[in-house]
């Protein structure tokens, strides 16, 4: 466990050198260190060209991980989007209470009168 930590600790996170190492084991790796599913849009969006390419990589391993991250990346989008659609209804579940506050407001200072 500890030899496997090593391993990875030496290579930096995200691997971009990596992306066009000659060895099918780094290259895998470094695609998969650029995954969104890590939580680094930035990264992974100013490589998507690179990543894209490997999905052709002559390497079984290579594609297998740049599939992965391609299909993360697709999933984390949706999920994106439903949380800003989510907070959207949100919005407008707040604004048609207080329109409907407001109303009640000018209902009863209209029976006041
Ligand atoms: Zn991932």
């Amino acid at each position: 466990m500890t030899r496997r930590k090593d391993l990875l600790s030496r290579e930096p996170v995200p691997d971009i050198e990596g992306l066009s190492a000659p060895d099918t084991r780094r290259r895998a790796r470094a695609v998969r260190s650029l995954c969104p599913c890590r939580g680094d849009w930035n990264t992974y969006g100013e490589h998507l060209q690179e990543l894209k390419a490997l999905q052709k990589d002559p390497e079984g391993l290579v594609r297998l991980n740049a599939v992965h991250v391609a299909r993360d990346a697709f999933v984390g989008e949706i999920q994106e989007e439903r949380r800003a659609r989510s907070a959207e209804a949100a919005e407008r579940r707040d604004r048609a209470l207080s329109d409907r506050v407001r109303q009640a407001r000018w209902r009863a200072a209209a029976r006041r009168r």
